[in-house]
């Protein structure tokens, strides 16, 4: 439903108010009238019933139609004020409306009276809608003020020749000027570190209207080169009515730096590990050259020499071949390590059989754990334990966890069993009764160079490398590996193929 129109009558005949009452209700809009015929009355009226529109009696007793019309101006000076007289005049009307009134209706025309309220409320109106736009203009172009000077980007127009003509605080600092005239005078091109590259860039952003998070070298007054991420386009200025070009610049020089920075680091570590690489593929080498050469003349030197040898010496020749051994293992690992760590591992994956693979290394393994009084069994559930794999990887998985089932391990048996678990994949456990791990100690156990005894009162010799390679040769090839353990009564290392095709 529409609201009710509010019309305050300044008016002291009852007639002739009935006059106008009768007048407005020939048309189909609902009046809400409030009849004043004195000064107090009005006055109070148009505080508390707020008209839309007044009409007045040109003379009322003790008050006068100007009077109303002067207090009225002074309290709702945008409210429509007619006059309705009998008796003004032209000279009256003329000085009625220079005091502000806003039209006026002789009584006896009083069939005008409606279609002047109509378009004076229709010019109301209109004037409240711009008088609404002209506010949020003022508003937006208040908080656009705002952000501009306060903002932390360097905002800035030029004209399409280059001429800056508008930059903010954040601009005058990031570039180094003492203040906005002075950075204003100088053209657009010469804030760029490369002149040259500065007009391209320009002519760039002309011709594709739009250039996006660009990073550009801007010279700052005192010389200095920084650097900007840079967005600009080409858009219209309503203060000039012309094309212009607008920037935004934020200073990233600090973090242009730091990422240089960050990138000859990573350069020297990738040197450095290069170097390491080839120094530790050169240090094996050289070990493991003379090692082998001691190694084979003590194999000769003792098959020469058996029939000679005294039983209670032969420990000599089995020191020299067990500490021998542990040489070399201690340089595969390293050598491995540092072969994985820097991404050079080549692959060959092939269907292997396990049971092949863990046959051989029972036949070599085997008698060093008897050489510590232990038995290393070997049990095979699967008909065929095909799995795709790299032969040289998993018989270094096996060989370290057997080994270790071996170390760790002071009597009893080691059992290495495979089998398939219940989603029918190929496992394979090497469980031993040794020492055990603690609960806390097993959460680190793949970690490199990660031991449970430290220190030189440890019992058991080794670098801490092995299941951390065991850990990264499974990861590679995509395989799991899980244990479980109880300090004093043993562990199970279990390797799981899941997905092997
Ligand atoms: P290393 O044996 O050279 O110390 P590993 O990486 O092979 O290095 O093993 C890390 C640590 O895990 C060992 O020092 C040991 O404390 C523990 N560990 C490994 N295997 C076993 C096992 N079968 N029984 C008990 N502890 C083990």
């Amino acid at each position: 439903m529409m609201n009710k129109i509010r019309i305050l009558m300044l008016e002291d005949s009852p007639e002739d108010a009935e006059l106008v009452r009768n007048e407005l209700e020939k048309t189909n809009v609902d009046f809400d009238i409030e009849l004043t015929d004195n000064m107090y009355d009005f006055s109070k009226a148009l505080d508390e019933f707020k008209p839309q529109i007044i009409l007045s009696d040109y003379l009322i007793p003790n008050f006068s139609g100007l009077a109303g019309l002067e207090i009225a101006r002074e309290k709702l000076p945008d409210v429509p004020y007619i006059f309705v007289s009998g008796h003004i005049g032209e000279d009256r009307a003329i000085e009625a409306l220079r005091k502000g009134a806003t039209d006026y209706v002789l009584k006896d025309r009083m069939t005008k009276l409606v279609p002047i309220i109509m378009r004076v409320l229709k010019d109301v109106g209109e004037l409240n809608s711009r008088k609404l736009a002209e506010e949020s203009l003022r508003q937006y172009e208040e908080s656009y003020g705002v952000l501009f000077e306060n903002n932390l980007a360097g905002i800035f127009n030029s004209t399409l020749e280059g001429k800056v003509f508008r930059c903010n605080h954040a601009c005058v600092e990031i570039l180094g000027y003492d203040s906005t005239e002075d950075l204003l005078s100088v053209p657009l091109p010469e804030l760029y570190y490369n002149k040259q590259a500065g007009d391209v860039f320009i002519s760039s952003v002309i011709e594709n209207k739009t250039v996006k998070d660009i990073e550009v070298q801007l010279t700052k007054k005192n010389g200095d080169k920084i650097w900007a991420l840079a967005n600009i386009g080409v858009v219209h200025d309503s203060a000039s009515d012309q094309m212009c070009i607008q920037g935004i610049i934020f200073d990233i020089t600090e973090r242009k730096i730091a990422l240089e920075e960050i990138i000859k680091a990573k350069e020297k570590a990738e040197e450095a590990d290069r170097m390491k690489s080839d120094f530790l593929a050169h240090v094996s080498h050289e070990i493991r050259t003379p090692l082998n050469v001691i190694l084979s003349y003590h194999n000769m030197l003792r098959d020469e020499l058996s029939s000679d040898i005294k039983e209670e010496n032969d420990y000599m020749f089995n020191a020299i071949e067990l500490a021998g051994r542990r040489l070399v293992r201690t340089i595969d690992l390293i050598l491995n390590m540092s072969v994985i760590e820097n991404g050079k591992m080549d692959l060959m994956l092939m269907k292997t059989n396990l049971y092949n693979v863990l046959k051989n290394m029972h036949e070599e393994l085997y008698k060093f754990a008897e050489a510590k009084g232990l038995k290393l069994n070997l049990i095979n559930k699967v008909a065929e334990p095909i799995v795709t794999t790299d032969l040289y990887i998993i018989e270094q998985v096996f060989q370290n966890l057997i080994e270790n089932a071996v170390k760790y391990t002071n009597r009893g048996e080691i059992d290495v069993t495979i089998y398939r678990n219940i989603s029918e994949e190929v496992c394979v456990d090497i469980k031993d009764a040794g020492i055990g791990i603690t609960p806390e100690y097993i959460t680190k156990i793949f970690q490199p160079f990660s031991q449970e005894e430290t220190g030189y009162t440890r019992k058991y010799e080794g670098l801490g490398l092995g299941l951390a390679l065991v850990k990264k040769y499974l990861d590679i090839l995509g395989y799991k590996i899980t244990v479980v353990s109880q300090k004093g009564k043993g562990s199970i290392f279990t390797v799981r193929f899941n997905n092997s095709k």
